[in-house]
């Protein structure tokens, strides 16, 4: 249908009249109360929305480069930082603590000085950013202006198969652990190495593995269900008490990457409560650049350049070179793959809001850790673009705040309000758990008396094959574990 010719003239006068600056045209603006531009409705959203990321590798920015979060950062080296922050709108940010496999014997040294160094940002800016620890924290420093930083340990080798040091990093403040990074560590599988022959695995998650993610239950620090092997993903699901995140993971449907979760997955989530992050990286986001960037010869040639360099530059101290060293030499070879358009992106977003449902997506960016970002998605200046794509595609603004952070903030409270339950539960319930009977081997209590316990409390686990391995191991008397099998079979 065509428009009649008369409305075609006025639409044209208006639009010449907007274009026109006012000041100019006095008498216009004098016949017409001034015209202001509508204001965008997608930008009117993105304004009003409480914005969570739940992944972003600055902190060894922080420490290694000795980068100020005050700075002014190019994009080619850096997504994020205070004023793209603000332009972004972004309102809370979960700072990666990931500790590279290569710190093997120093991975608590390393993990504490990432967490360091988050602190320091915090104490140089007071007036701009806050550190946060709870879903409360986030919304008060909301509140206030601020931006609020967050912290999550990504790959569970950093606790050091040691409980005290899983509790240790709660006390400082991380509020979330990924199970694995891309290696398989001594009791949960990663998806980075799962077809490694090479890899001892656990067929997912071993007796302690799973305890771990009882005790961050207990804790009340979430479990990160990213780089895990399938097993370990379904494992970690069937055991926890709480809603998990996938803090930054995107559609295997769209993009096969085995680190990408398949719909099966996405709705073992819906079930879970959980929320899963979507991860920006071109190569989980779109099928032709992943195809591209995952060529053999190419990725030979990248490693032996990283390899070059290290051995050039190697630490007179013998401490590992690290990613933020080679970054650049990975973010040049990653210009020869074309971007992805910013629709990849979306597209996932969409598919997991359609599989797992709109209350089980969010954003979950891998900033300063991925070498390749969709066209338009330069930094975190960037987010406004993300509404904009997700409001043209219909969303509405409820669906909208969900996806921006509404999600998340949702299953923090879940996670916080759980161990609170788990907590009062454990006050009530006299009997020993195997982590007390650790922890009581660990402060030394002697055999008599650590039967005495035993008989006179009671105990609420199985003693399995590997528990008794890590007990005797611990040089614990047989004479324990035969009172801790009679207190069972009561
Ligand atoms: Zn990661």
């Amino acid at each position: 249908m065509k428009p009649k010719r008369s409305l075609v003239y006025f639409l044209l006068l208006s639009s010449l009249a907007l274009a026109q600056h006012p000041s100019t045209h006095k008498k216009a603006a004098k016949a017409a109360p001034v015209t202001r531009p509508k204001a965008d409705p997608a930008l009117t959203i993105h304004q009003s929305a409480l914005i969570v990321d739940t992944h972003a590798d600055t902190p060894q920015r922080f420490l290694d480069e000795n980068f100020d979060l005050g700075q002014n950062t190019p994009v080619a080296e850096g997504h994020i930082d205070l004023d793209k922050i603000r332009q972004g709108n972004l309102g809370a940010e979960f700072f990666s603590i990931w500790v590279e496999p290569e710190f093997k014997g120093h991975y608590s040294q390393r993990a504490m000085d990432l967490i360091d160094s988050v602190y320091q940002q915090a104490a140089r800016h007071p007036d701009k950013m806050t550190m946060a620890f709870s879903a409360n924290d986030i919304a008060q420093a909301h509140d206030q202006h601020k931006f609020a930083a967050l912290m999550g340990i990504e790959g569970g080798h950093a606790i050091e198969n040691d409980m005290r040091l899983l509790r240790d990093f709660y006390r400082v403040g991380v509020r979330y652990m990924t199970l694995t990074w891309s290696n398989t560590n001594e009791w949960a599988d990663s998806s980075g190495d799962i077809q490694d022959p090479n890899v001892k695995h656990h067929n997912g998650m071993t007796d302690f593995g799973k305890d771990v993610v009882r005790e961050m239950n207990r804790l009340g620090m979430i479990v990160d269900i990213s780089h895990v092997s399938d097993a370990t993903f379904y494992q970690a699901l069937l055991v926890g008490q709480a809603p998990v995140i996938a803090s930054h993971s995107s559609s295997r449907e769209l993009t096969n990457q085995p680190r990408n979760m398949t719909d099966d997955m996405l709705r073992a989530m819906t079930n879970n409560g959980g929320v899963v992050m979507v991860n920006f990286y071109s190569a989980f986001i779109d099928e032709n650049y992943r195809k591209a960037s995952s060529d053999p010869e190419k990725i030979k040639q990248r490693d032996a350049e990283v390899d070059a360099y290290k051995k050039a530059h190697a630490h007179p101290d013998g401490s590992p070179v690290t990613y933020d060293e080679t970054a650049a030499i990975e973010k040049k070879w990653a210009t020869q793959f074309p971007r992805p358009p910013l629709k990849s992106l979306i597209d996932h977003i969409d598919h997991v809001a359609k599989v797992a449902g709109i209350d089980h997506v969010g954003l979950g960016s891998d900033f300063d850790g991925v070498t390749s970002l969709p066209e338009g998605i330069d930094s975190v200046a960037d987010l406004p673009k993300i509404t904009q794509a997700l409001y043209q595609r219909g969303y509405t603004r409820e669906q909208i705040l969900k996806i921006l952070g509404g999600n998340f903030m949702r299953v923090m409270r879940e996670v916080e309000a759980t161990a609170k339950r788990l907590q009062s539960e454990r006050k009530e319930s006299d009997a020993l758990s195997f982590e007390d009977i650790e922890l009581m081997v660990g402060n030394r209590v002697n055999s008599a008396q650590l039967t005495d316990r035993i008989k006179q409390h009671g105990i609420n686990f199985e003693l399995t094959p590997e528990r008794q391995t890590r007990l005797k191991s611990e040089k614990v008397d047989d004479s324990v574990l035969e009172a801790i099998v009679k207190a069972r079979k009561k």
